[in-house]
């Protein structure tokens, strides 16, 4: 679909979750191409760049609450970046301008942090601000796997943010790990991950390293500096942290999402269900719906740009196949799947007997499927091929020649965002 600028005419929706996009960090990884900036840089033209950006997202926030007034924001995320590097006060008084423009306190508020950054102030403000869960960026404990990944925090500012979530943290905690590091062995990643439930977080994200292209660590591996990652081996540590979670109690919700029973991120599984939600800040990006249907809106990739005029995001019209075609995508990442009842109800198709070629075709990686079952999921081997299987779809969805509009929001189950209770 082509991008354009003019702003889509908001379709009130009950609904909504927020993302607000920090975009600065201490200083750039060696794989890391997300929008962000080392903070110090303080980049052309905005003197005082956190709070300027801050500043203009908070009239982004207003403007986009205007425009779709929802009654219930269920949850909020304030990821980026680095939103700890923020300092204390100004992220106070930004969340003090966040809470206030709120219908009720989101059921799940999270805020990201990265060791180096994350103090005893940083944690009390998130306490007194109404913060549920911190999700926290280990990635490793090992020097040598935190220095190949071009990470600032060292092994003592990972203990001593830790310590700290330890001592003073009585919300929800969640610590991301990556695994397939270049010169990771399987008991490295192991012994992080072990290292990792000491501290009893309820949720744990391990995510494969993916160097990005122009990225220094990607230039590296491209010129033979850094030993290749091989996939084989990368499947084959992945698999024995999983099999090390699950035995601890922790289910593998999302492809890279693990959880203990009720510690689930209810603000991701919105955004998996493709419910709709806010993207607040420069590069962040928002679904909603708007009359023509549904929109992708993307905030402009410039930090002086966003800062001049934070409301004038690019426009993507979502045609229905494509809409379609996101919802399955998503969908099929987590253990849940698709829920069929819903999904009639969003595209009025019977999900089994349109796909019922697919479904043959793949019946091997289907966990479940059949005209009692209220759900289409894959099994964790089929999540692993899950690329191979979107090919099929995406050749069905052609074939299909889908043109309905889906109705979206699914307004008969307006619960239905509630991700999981
Ligand atoms: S801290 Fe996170 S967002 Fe910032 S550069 Fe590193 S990986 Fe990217």
């Amino acid at each position: 679909m082509k991008a354009e600028n003019a702003f889509p005419r908001a379709v009130p929706t009950g609904r909504v979750s927020v993302y607000f996009h920090i975009p600065f960090c201490t200083r750039k990884c060696a794989y890391c191409d997300f929008y962000s900036v080392p903070l110090a840089d303080n980049p052309a033209g905005t003197r005082s760049a956190p709070q300027t950006v801050l500043e203009a997202e908070i009239r982004q926030f207003d403007y986009y609450l205007e425009q779709w007034r929802p009654s219930v924001i269920p949850t909020i995320y304030i990821g980026g970046g680095t939103p700890s590097v923020i300092p204390p006060e100004m992220l106070r008084k930004f969340l003090e301008e966040i809470t206030r423009r709120l219908p009720a306190p989101p059921g799940e508020f999270t805020i990201e942090a990265n060791p180096e950054s994350l103090t005893r102030e940083f944690l009390s403000v998130c306490a007194a601000s109404g913060l549920t869960r911190i999700s926290l960026g280990l990635q490793s404990f090992d020097p040598r796997c935190l220095q190949a990944l071009g990470r600032y925090a060292t092994p003592e500012d990972v203990q001593r943010a830790l310590h700290l979530t330890d001592r003073f943290w009585k919300g929800e905690l969640s610590l991301d790990l990556m695994y397939g590091i270049p010169g990771q062995t399987f008991r490295a990643a192991l012994a992080d991950a072990a290292q990792a439930l000491e501290h009893s977080p309820g949720h744990i994200s391990l995510y494969a390293l993916t160097p990005e292209e122009g990225t220094p660590l990607y230039n590296r591996l491209q010129a033979g500096e850094t030993p290749a990652i091989n996939e084989n081996r990368q499947e084959f540590i992945r698999a024995k942290v999983h099999r090390f979670l699950l035995e601890r109690g922790y289910e593998n919700y999302e492809i890279s999402s693990y959880a203990l029973p009720g510690k689930q991120c209810r603000h991701n599984t919105a955004y998996w269900k493709l419910e709709p939600y806010i993207g607040i800040g420069p590069a962040a990006v928002s679904t909603l719906p708007a009359a023509a249907g549904p929109v992708r809106l993307s905030g402009i990739r410039d930090m002086s740009a966003y800062i001049q005029n934070p409301c004038l995001p690019e426009v993507e019209h979502l045609s229905a196949r494509d809409f379609l075609a996101d919802y399955i995508l998503l969908g099929l990442r987590t253990s849940k799947g698709i829920d069929l009842n819903a999904f009639f109800r969003v595209f009025h198709l019977d999900f089994p007997r349109t796909f019922s070629r697919l479904v043959h075709k793949n019946r091997q990686f289907i966990a479940k499927i059949s005209n009692n079952d209220t759900a289409f999921t894959l099994t964790g081997r089929g999540r692993r091929v899950l690329n191979t299987i979107l090919v099929d779809f995406l050749i069905e969805l052609d074939q299909l020649k889908y043109t309905s509009p889906p109705a979206w929001p699914d307004k008969d189950k307006p619960n239905s965002g509630a991700g999981i209770s």
